[in-house]
C-alpha cells in the first residue's frame, strides 16, 4: 500500500529527529500533502494507527493538510491555483497551463513533542 510506506518513512524521520530528545514522546506530527500526491487521507491515518504501535509516537496526532495545486499561467504572469484537477487551465484567462508549482508536497510541516520529566533516579 502506497500510504504505508509513505508513513513508514515518516514515522523513521520523526524518530531520527527525536534520537535528540531521549525519552520523548511525539504528541502531534503534522503533514503537509499536495492534492496530486494521490494519498487517501483516511489510509494515512489507518497506517499512522498501525506503524506507530509500540513506539514513542503511539497515540500522537496525525494531522494532514492538503495543499491545493498551482500552477504558473505565463500569459498572466502569475501562480494561481487549478480548480479542477481534470483539466490544468489558468481559471483566470482559461490558458493551459502545466508549470508544476505545488501540488506534489508530502512532507513534515512541524513535529510537537513532550520532553522527558525530569529523571528521579530508577
Ligand atoms: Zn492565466
Amino acid at each position: 500500500m502506497h500510504e504505508l510506506s509513505i508513513i513508514s518513512s515518516v514515522v523513521d524521520s520523526v524518530m531520527e529527529s527525536l534520537a535528540a530528545y531521549p525519552g520523548a514522546r511525539v504528541k502531534e506530527v503534522r503533514l503537509r500533502v499536495g492534492a496530486l500526491a494521490a494519498v487517501v487521507e483516511d489510509s494515512l491515518q489507518f497506517c499512522y494507527g498501525i506503524a506507530t504501535e509500540d513506539t514513542p509516537l503511539a497515540g500522537s496526532v496525525l494531522v494532514v493538510k492538503t495543499l491545493p495545486v498551482r500552477v504558473h499561467c505565463v500569459p498572466c504572469g502569475q501562480d494561481v491555483e487549478i480548480e479542477s484537477l481534470q483539466s490544468f487551465r489558468c481559471p483566470v484567462c482559461g490558458e493551459p497551463a502545466a508549470d508544476l508549482r505545488q501540488g506534489r508536497e508530502l512532507e513534515i510541516e512541524s513535529i510537537e513533542i513532550e520532553e522527558a520529566e525530569e529523571a528521579v533516579g530508577p
